[in-house]
């Protein structure tokens, strides 16, 4: 069995690189294999927030949003006692992962040449100008290899591209909307944890399960730092208390608990004949957000590799600069230079003029839209956020320990 191009994992990276393929180069997609671990619909634990850059992305690939959502109206911030709210319609939307991914499979599967569930990828070796791979039932051939296989991506190892030091740490959760709780479509972001030395944020997300109105839950910790530099939050207790506060006892509650790979700037993600997509490849590190991400990247890679074939040129030396000058690379080249910043010793800070300033909420929200700020608006917000972190606001009474752990009370 030879193909043109394995594509490695069937999540939204490897749905959209196969949907990419059959619109840019039908007969490479028609020598084209999905090899897939699990059969859709598959679990997949995820908060399911997909903003209008990923929704259009969705769009473009022709398959839309489908399934049961709840659409994003607005963005709320919390820090302490302050909040801060952006409505703004078509933010995106909320919706469960395993329906979303089983939707963007299906159309997958008929845009290639096959597509094998229950498969998982365990071996990988350089055979000349081929990559023979070995999956737990079979052995196939391909001149391309589309890693788009996640967080835990046995490609990427497999293919001996270097993993980063330090991974992300997320519990998620669902419940009904506790008492008193009315979705009113604005997804919520509790920041006031960065006070406890987490690097991130609770989230409180409306979704929909069955039908029903349902929340999402969960903290997000970039964990950027070694235990000797910083120690590292007590994670499950942060989340607890916050649940608690929300009226939910964690003890009965259903949790499960992940790691992400956040966006390196200097990451490699290309090497002759293999390309990394999607979480393979790298996350937003200040979100934690991924799935308009991996959507970017499958249709990037879809397109590097149609243009490989037509050069006859597979070493794919292009691909970085091409990542890097789409939106996909330049969001994700800018989370990861503030990261250090907005989750480091000033973290307080960036909370509070985050929830303080409609400025940086304003463009928050541009951002998480996938749109460029533009230079009047970055010069005012740099200005006002420089402002903030050397002068502070009335908030600096809450951070005069500076980032020190301290008791939380969301
Ligand atoms: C708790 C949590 C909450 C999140 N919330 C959000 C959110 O609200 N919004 C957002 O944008 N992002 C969110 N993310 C990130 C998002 O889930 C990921 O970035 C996104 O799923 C990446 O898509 P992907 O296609 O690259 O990888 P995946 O979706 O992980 O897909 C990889 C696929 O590869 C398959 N696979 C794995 N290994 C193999 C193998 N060896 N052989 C064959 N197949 C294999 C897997 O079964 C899977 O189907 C969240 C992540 C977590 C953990």
């Amino acid at each position: 069995m030879v193909f043109d191009v394995a594509i490695v994992g069937a999540g939204p990276a490897g749905s959209a690189c196969a949907l990419a393929l059959a619109q840019e180069a039908p007969g490479i997609a028609a020598r084209t294999v999905i090899i897939e671990k699990a059969r859709h619909p598959r679990e997949k634990y995820c908060a399911g927030a997909v903003s209008a850059w990923g929704v259009r992305l969705l769009e473009d690939l022709g398959v839309g949003v489908t399934v049961p959502h709840v659409p994003i109206e607005g963005v709320r911030v919390r820090y302490g006692d302050r909040v801060a709210a952006a409505r703004q319609r078509g933010l995106g939307v909320v919706l469960r992962r395993h329906e979303l991914d089983a939707a963007l499979a299906r159309s997958a599967r008929s845009a290639v040449a096959e597509m094998r569930e229950e498969e998982r990828v365990i071996g990988l070796a350089r055979e000349g100008e081929l990559f023979r791979i070995e999956t737990t039932r079979s052995s196939l051939r391909a001149r391309v290899v589309v890693a788009a296989d996640g967080a835990g991506s046995a490609v990427r190892r497999l293919a001996g591209f270097r993993e980063p030091r330090r991974k992300a740490h997320l519990y998620v959760l669902e419940t009904p909307p506790g008492a008193g709780e009315e979705p009113d479509g604005l997804m919520t972001f509790d920041l006031t944890c960065v006070a406890a030395g987490v690097e991130g944020y609770y989230w409180d997300f409306p979704t929909v399960i069955d039908g029903e109105p349902a929340y999402s839950r969960g903290i997000y910790h970039l964990n950027s730092r070694p235990p000797a530099v910083r120690p590292a939050p007590a994670l499950k207790e942060v989340l607890r208390s916050f649940l608690a506060h929300r009226g939910w006892d964690l003890d009965r509650l259903r949790l499960k608990a992940f790691a992400e790979r956040g966006w390196a700037g200097a990451a490699e993600i290309a090497r002759p004949g293999v390309l990394l997509a999607g979480e393979a490849a790298g996350v937003d590190p200040i979100t934690g957000e991924g799935i308009a991400h991996a959507l970017a990247f499958g249709v990037i890679a879809a397109r590097t590799v149609a243009d490989g074939f037509a050069r006859g040129d597979l070493a794919f030396a292009q691909y970085l600069r091409r990542v890097r000058r789409a939106t996909v690379g330049r969001h994700l080249g800018q989370a990861a230079l503030l990261a250090p910043h907005v989750y480091g010793t000033r973290a307080v800070r960036w909370a509070s003029f985050l929830v303080s300033d409609p400025t940086a909420l304003e463009a928050g929200v541009l951002w998480y839209r996938g749109e460029r700020l533009g230079a009047w608006r970055k010069a005012r917000l740099v200005t006002r956020a420089v402002r903030h972190l050397l002068f502070g606001s009335s908030l600096w009474r809450l951070d005069s320990g500076g980032p020190r752990r301290r008791a939380i009370g969301p």
